[in-house]
């Protein structure tokens, strides 16, 4: 039996960044993940002529000050994504070029313009009052979690266009559908990242910098630093606390002893583990309420990548899908032009149900709609569908469903005897994002280095 202070389960980005906090302070660790790899939620794929590509989370932004440090600490570097030329705008059927610097609105006409700028003003103004620690200490936080971003945007916008745009920022931003999602989860959400613009930007966003080689380099650098403590492809299935310690057991029955226990699976997948005894039933009851997102991310290839002859960065936002959101992904130094495109929410989930080929088949119509009948011959495509997969079980990001934050909020960070919550979804700060991740990870683990004194 291995003993060792502190058991990390999961080495994604909390994790990892959870057991260099506590290697870093002279405790003895051990991470124990279920896949053959680190980086959980990111991760690289590779086209057919071996170039890398990230099949997971990828950018990083201003405001994300950890993020930039590992990339530093670790010997890494970033690269502009790429953002020369004008984006495309679909909205109620109308097409348009537009500016693609950051809170750049569409061109719209005066009724619908007026609509989204009072959405927006008003939106904002809320999510600026969101208490971020306590998000459920709110002013009229009752209220705002008592209604879905959709019924905000019903009471709140009048137009199709308006309201086509809120449910773009829903999918684009949350994986999920506006009808999901708590009105007051997506502006605690906005507000921790510091607004909604900085989500949905490149320039001065969230989307501005990629890392050279894929994000996962950072999850792959800090793993190596961490050496033999982190243990690859044992799933943990039970944690049983004691008086005097918790015994983790991964799938095959091995059993390793630590004084506490960092749990930083998303918290779907942190509620299907065995407890022993039972959580209370507050914990429990969030995480039936905190589903992933859902996302299918694709890939496709193009000899060039033709859309910029013609003025335009490849970045597309349309309220009529399966794929409302594309970029130009091309990796640097690469010859061939790389789209990239998401299928989310509704749409992810009807086209999980389909084979490959159709998705395929309907990323290129997509694109073909946005960009012409150049579009119509990739020479390859790669896709990952984040719903499918055991360890993650859907992507970006949980989200709070109405009523939840009100009701529960407190069980989300609360320790329960010795075992301890982190992960993205835990943190106050870019919530839902790598750099959430990292913060949620290093925070716990100065708590548990203060609760092992
Ligand atoms: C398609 C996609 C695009 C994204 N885009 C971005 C982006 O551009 N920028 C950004 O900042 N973020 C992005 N994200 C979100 C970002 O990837 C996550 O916020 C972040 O990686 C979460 O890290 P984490 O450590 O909290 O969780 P995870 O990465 O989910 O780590 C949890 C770990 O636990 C492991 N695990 C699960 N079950 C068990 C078990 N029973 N036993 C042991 N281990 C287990 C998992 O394998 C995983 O390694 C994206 C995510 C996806 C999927």
């Amino acid at each position: 039996m291995n003993e060792v202070d502190v058991i990390v389960v999961g080495a994604g980005f909390a994790g990892l960044a959870a057991a260099r906090a506590l290697a870093a302070a002279g405790r003895s660790v051990t991470v124990l993940e279920a896949r053959d790899r680190v980086g959980g939620r990111a991760e690289n794929g590779r086209f057919s002529d071996g170039q890398w590509i990230e099949v997971g989370g990828q950018w990083i932004g201003p405001g994300q000050d950890r993020m930039y440090q590992l990339v530093d600490e670790l010997g890494l570097s970033t690269f502009p994504t790429f953002d020369d030329g004008r984006l495309l705008v679909q909205l109620a059927g109308k097409q348009q070029r537009m500016g693609s610097h950051k809170g750049a609105v569409p061109r719209l006409n005066p009724f619908a313009l007026v609509d989204l700028a009072r959405g927006l003003a008003r939106y904002n103004k809320l999510a600026a009052s969101v208490d971020l620690q306590q998000p459920w200490r709110t002013p009229g936080a009752e209220e705002l979690d008592g209604q879905t971003l959709r019924t905000w945007v019903e009471r709140n916008l009048r137009t199709p266009e308006g309201r086509g745009y809120f449910q773009v920022y829903a999918e684009a931003v949350y994986s999920a559908d506006a009808g999901d999602l708590s009105a007051l989860h997506t502006m605690f959400y906005a507000k921790s990242g510091r607004d909604m613009e900085t989500l949905l930007a490149v320039g001065d966003g969230a989307q501005q910098d990629r890392v050279d080689g894929g994000s996962v380099r950072i999850s792959e650098r800090m793993a190596d630093e961490l050496g033999d403590r982190v243990v690859l492809s044992c799933p943990v299935r039970t944690i049983r606390q004691a008086a005097d310690g918790v015994t983790v057991i991964t799938r095959d029955g091995t059993e390793h002893r630590a004084a506490r226990v960092i749990v930083t699976l998303p918290p779907t997948l942190a509620g299907r583990l065995e407890y022993d005894p039972v959580l209370p039933s507050w914990r429990d009851q969030l995480t039936q309420r905190l589903p992933a997102g859902s996302v299918i991310k694709m890939h496709l290839v193009y000899d060039t990548p033709f859309w910029r002859e013609r003025g335009l960065n490849g970045q597309v936002g349309s309220d009529e899908g399966p794929v409302k959101i594309t970029f130009d992904n091309t990796p640097p130094g690469y010859s061939r032009g790389v789209m990239l495109g998401f299928m989310e929410g509704n749409d992810g989930r009807r086209y999980a149900r389909r084979t490959p080929q159709e998705r395929r088949s309907a990323f290129v119509d997509c694109l073909v709609r946005y960009f012409g009948e150049q579009a119509r011959h990739p020479v390859e495509y790669l896709e990952k569908d984040w719903m499918a997969e055991e360890f993650s079980r859907g992507c970006y990001g949980a989200h709070f469903t109405p009523g939840v934050w009100t009701a529960y909020g407190a069980a989300l960070t609360e320790p329960v005897g010795r075992i301890h919550w982190a992960g993205t979804e835990c943190s106050a700060v870019w919530n839902g994002y790598m750099e959430g991740a990292v913060r949620s990870g290093e925070s716990v683990a100065a708590a548990v280095v203060g609760a092992l004194r």
